[in-house]
């Protein structure tokens, strides 16, 4: 009875995962998900009191404005030239989303013409396919290589695509290889989205989740960036707020207000005390968050040591809370993964999901306290370690 374009895009992946842990659950066993990334670690405390404060004041009970409140838009703006350097007007180069997958859906709507394309990275983020085909355009990958630092060859995509392409995804910090983008990439991929017209849309969900003194870049740091697109950036891995549905698009004026009139037919705003949290967010306290990162690192460094002892050879991330790792043996991902979750009762996420590029992949995700991954880890070693 569903719609044809409703076949077309699938299960989401996370869908299939859940059912598929839930069942090993019925069965009595302790499963330990590595799947989803979905910081385990709580909201820092003053977002929390900023929220509380705010849902007793009966104005924020009202609808909301559409495109953001003031103090949001102005936190964002100030937040973005102390992080970044890059000056936003708040008015017009600002949209509040209920967090940023919501924008990332729907900018396709926003953007395409039936039959348009977009190109979307290949492993990548399922939204941007899915959102892609809901618009009712075609989506079509561009691989990302381990061999080029999993960075797209812009120059690979055959000119008759990108004649008909529209909207140029990107993502670095990667979810989920991982990888990270220079500032030189990002200006190669201006002056790519120039020459052809495309708006690029770069997903920086990530930016804050770094290490070893990396620190990643705005693709607005480009020169003519804003003349060609805009930057999505969500409160969710930043804060540790995925529940809280906050995030926000950045840059180019029309693509924003394009943005922002399809969604004034679909959606009313985001709760006042949510984005008055936000805003504390943005201008409180940044001390939590380094806290927040330094235990991923030393969980990053946990997992890297213990699968690179099983001979399994991971990378060790400079960014993101993901390790994205070849199956061993040149296995298929998906089969590798169904192995492990067997023998250990450890949920892995298979990387086909995200994708054909990823099918000799898996991706491990270091949002899990550190008492059960310990515990991952112990029953990974005790399984895999003796072949
Ligand atoms: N973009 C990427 C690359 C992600 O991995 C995610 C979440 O996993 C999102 C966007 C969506 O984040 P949110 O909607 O919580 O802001």
């Amino acid at each position: 009875m569903e719609a044809d374009r409703l076949a077309r895009i699938g299960a989401y992946l996370f869908a299939d995962l859940d059912r598929k842990q839930e069942a090993l659950q019925a069965r009595g066993i302790d499963v330990i998900n590595l799947g989803i990334g979905d910081p385990d670690l709580p909201t820092p405390e003053h977002i929390i009191e900023a929220l509380a404060r705010a849902a007793r004041d009966p104005r924020t009970h009202r609808y909301p404005s559409y495109g953001g409140e003031r103090d949001f838009r102005e936190a964002v703006a100030a937040w973005y030239q102390q992080r970044f350097t890059v000056r936003l007007d708040p008015q017009t180069e600002v949209l509040a989303l209920i967090g940023s997958k919501e924008g990332l859906a729907h900018l396709p709507w926003a953007l395409l013409n039936p039959g348009e394309g977009t190109l979307v990275p290949d492993p990548g983020y399922p939204v941007y396919r899915a959102a892609t085909i809901l618009a009712d355009g075609e989506p079509v990958p561009v691989p990302l290589l381990a061999q080029r630092g999993f960075l797209p060859d812009l120059g690979a995509v055959p000119p008759e695509t990108l004649q008909r392409a529209r909207i140029l995804f990107l993502n670095y910090p990667n979810n989920p290889t991982a990888a990270t983008a220079s500032l030189g990439f990002f200006q190669e991929a201006v002056e790519f989205a120039r020459r052809w017209g495309l708006v690029i849309a770069h997903d920086n969900s990530y930016s804050e989740i770094a290490y070893d003194g990396y620190r990643p870049p705005s693709f607005l740091q480009a020169d003519g960036a804003r003349d060609v697109g805009v930057e999505f950036h969500s409160l969710s891995k930043t804060f540790c707020m995925t529940g809280w549905r906050i995030g926000v698009a950045v840059g180019r004026a029309d693509v924003i207000a394009a943005l922002g009139r399809l969604k004034t037919n679909l959606d009313s705003g985001i709760f006042r005390a949510v984005q008055a949290a936000g805003t504390a967010a943005l201008t409180g306290p940044q001390e939590p968050l380094r806290e927040r990162v330094e235990i991923y690192r030393r969980r990053r460094d946990r997992v890297v040591e213990t699968l690179a002892r099983l001979g399994w050879r991971p990378p060790r991330p400079q960014a993101t809370f993901y390790i994205w790792l070849e199956a061993p043996g040149g296995r298929r991902g998906v089969d590798f993964a169904g192995d492990v979750l067997e023998r250990t009762g450890v949920v892995i996420t298979p990387g086909r999901g995200y994708g054909a590029q990823g099918e000799r992949y898996v991706r491990l995700s270091l949002t899990t306290p550190d008492d059960r991954l310990d515990e991952a880890l112990d029953r990974i070693s005790r399984v895999f370690g003796g072949e």
